[in-house]
Formats: C-alpha cells, structure tokens, sequence
C-alpha cells in the first residue's frame, strides 16, 4: 500500500519558458510527505528538469513505436533523455482527439515501460455512460485493454471525461465504488489517482477518500498559487 500521495500535474497544452518560474514555486513548496510531478509539454520537458529537484517530470504521451518513420510523434527514449520519468497514457482527450484505443494506450503503455519511464494509464467515463450506470464497466473494460503486462509498474488514473476542466466532480461516495472498483484488479500496490476539476478547495476531501492515492491535476497545476495549496 502506498501512503505517501502523488500530486501530478498535467499542464496541457499550456506553458512556454515563461511558466518554468511558476515550476520553481513548486518545487520549493515540496516536502518529504508527497510525491510531486508536472507534465509539461514536450518543449519544457527538457528545461523543466534541469530545475524540477524533488518533483518528477513527467510527459504527456508518448509513441508506440521505437523510431521510424513518424512525423510528429515522438519516442519514449526521447522524452527519457530529455529527462522524462513518467509518462501519461491514454488521457481522454488524447482518446477523443486523436481516437487512440486502448489497444493504442497499452502500446504507449509498453513503450513507455521499456524505455524506463512510469506510465500514468489514464481511464475514466463520459456522462453519458455514467447516466446509463455503466461507469465502472467501462473503467473495468478499459483496464483491461489499456494496462500493459507489467501493469504492477504502473500509475492509474481515474478521470472521469466530464468532470474534466469542468468544475464538476463526482461525490466521495462515486469516487470510493470506482477506486475500490481499480483496486480490486490492480491489487494493493499499484498507486490510483483521481483527476478531474481538483482544485485546492476540494483537494482534501478527495484526497482522503479511500484508495485515492493521490491526484492528477490539470487546470489548477499550471500556477504555484493554487497548486501549492493541493501539495500542502
Ligand atoms: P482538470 O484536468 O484538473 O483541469 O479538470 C484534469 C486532467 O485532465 O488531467
């Protein structure tokens, strides 16, 4: 079981250099109690570790594939020599955006594991499944397709899509079924994040809902001001 909490933030598309002092705030806000990790975009993957000290740095998704020939994309390897340690795959806007499956997500997964980075796997459902009670028979079947073998290795999020920049969260009582709903197929050692609309005046009952072990935060990650408050 895992009692120290990882507060990760995902910064989007959001940040240029400009943004690297709000990361310094952060890091100068970090204590021996939580596990802090930012996101940025790929551009400051680089930069941002040379001054991340504590906090982990993390990237926002990654190739399937090794090398070759993919204009655009860009390989686990790389983003590990820029100074990535962990890697989120499989975010629903990159599952809405980009139509990536989570046959897609577990090879991210995979190639993020080989090249020694910790994949942030995340699942979550729409409003609409949630209406329809299927919420965790489609966080269960994503599991299922999105973790890779070695899914002991990894972080799971649980974000769901429509509580998303949306100011809307589900009530501790949805967020305790579905996480005891993760933990029962990744077992006790695999850390479980919720995400979505964490901001600083909900953090803490979030937080000490049972097997949340932790957050992956968006909006409220890109300025020390309310990001600080969610490490404290
Ligand atoms: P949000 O985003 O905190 O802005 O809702 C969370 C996420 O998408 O990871």
């Amino acid at each position: 079981m895992h009692t120290r909490k990882l507060i990760a933030g995902n910064w989007k598309m959001h940040g240029t250099l400009a943004a690297l002092s709000e990361l310094e705030a952060i890091v100068a806000a970090t204590h021996d109690d939580v596990d802090v990790a930012i996101c940025p975009p790929f551009t400051l993957i680089a930069p941002a570790a040379a001054l991340a000290g504590a906090v982990r740095i993390g990237a926002q998704d990654c190739s399937p594939q090794p090398q070759g020939a993919h204009t655009g994309d860009i390989s686990a390897a790389m983003l590990v020599e820029a100074g990535a340690t962990l890697c989120i795959v499989g975010h629903s806007e990159r599952r809405a955006d980009h139509g990536e499956t989570d046959a897609v997500v577990r090879a991210k997964a995979e190639a993020a594991l080989d090249a020694g980075m910790q994949p942030i796997v995340c699942v979550g459902e729409t409003l609409e499944q949630r209406d329809a009670g299927q919420a965790v028979e489609v966080v269960e079947g994503q599991l299922d397709g999105s973790l890779p073998e070695a899914f002991e290795r990894c972080v799971v999020a649980y974000e769901p899509v429509w509580a998303i920049g949306t100011g809307r969260t589900p009530s501790a009582d949805d967020v305790a079924a579905m996480h005891a709903a993760i933990r029962a197929k990744v077992g006790p050692d695999v850390r479980i994040l919720y995400g979505g609309s964490v901001k600083p005046s909900n953090a803490a009952e979030l937080l000490h809902v049972a097997n949340v072990d932790g957050a992956l935060v968006g909006g409220a990650s890109l300025t020390a001001r309310d990001f600080v408050p969610i490490i404290r």
